[in-house]
């Protein structure tokens, strides 16, 4: 069976590995979750992939089950953490516009206060 992906630069993939400290919530053979270090909402927690995949623009049709995954492994934490009835919102940014800041995947599990929507406008114009 070939490696999981690893980038020696990534920060997730050294939490992955144990190489830096995350304050886990679950964690399985294929996805980490963990409370963001920088907490925006009362609950604040990251759902990664095990394996080095950037962002959603490098998905591949065999990425498909782990992307999956990480949505089961969401619903679980939002269980775990008491957020199942009173409600969450999920989170994956990509690129610029949306303020990716870490490219490794991660699905941003945000709760435990009322939220406003739409996230717009953010800083900048359209275009
Ligand atoms: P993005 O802006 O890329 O969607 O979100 C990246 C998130 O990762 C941010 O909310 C930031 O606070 C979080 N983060 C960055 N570095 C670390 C870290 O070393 N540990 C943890 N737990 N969270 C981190
Ligand atoms: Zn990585």
């Amino acid at each position: 069976m070939a490696s999981k992906r690893f980038e020696e630069s990534c920060i997730f993939c050294k939490i992955v590995a144990g190489q830096i400290p995350s304050k886990q919530v679950y964690s399985d053979d294929d996805v980490l979750a963990f409370h963001d270090v920088n907490p925006a909402a009362p609950v604040h927690v990251l759902i990664i992939p095990k394996e080095h995949i950037p962002t959603i623009n490098d998905l591949q049709a065999s990425d498909a089950e782990i992307m999956g995954k990480l949505m089961l492994a969401a619903r679980k934490v939002a269980s775990q953490l008491g957020l199942a009835e009173s409600g969450y919102r999920l989170i994956l940014n990509c690129g610029p516009d949306a303020l990716q800041s870490v490219f490794h995947i991660h699905m941003h599990l945000v709760g435990g206060q009322k939220m406003g929507w739409p996230p717009f406008p953010g800083d900048a114009q359209a275009h």
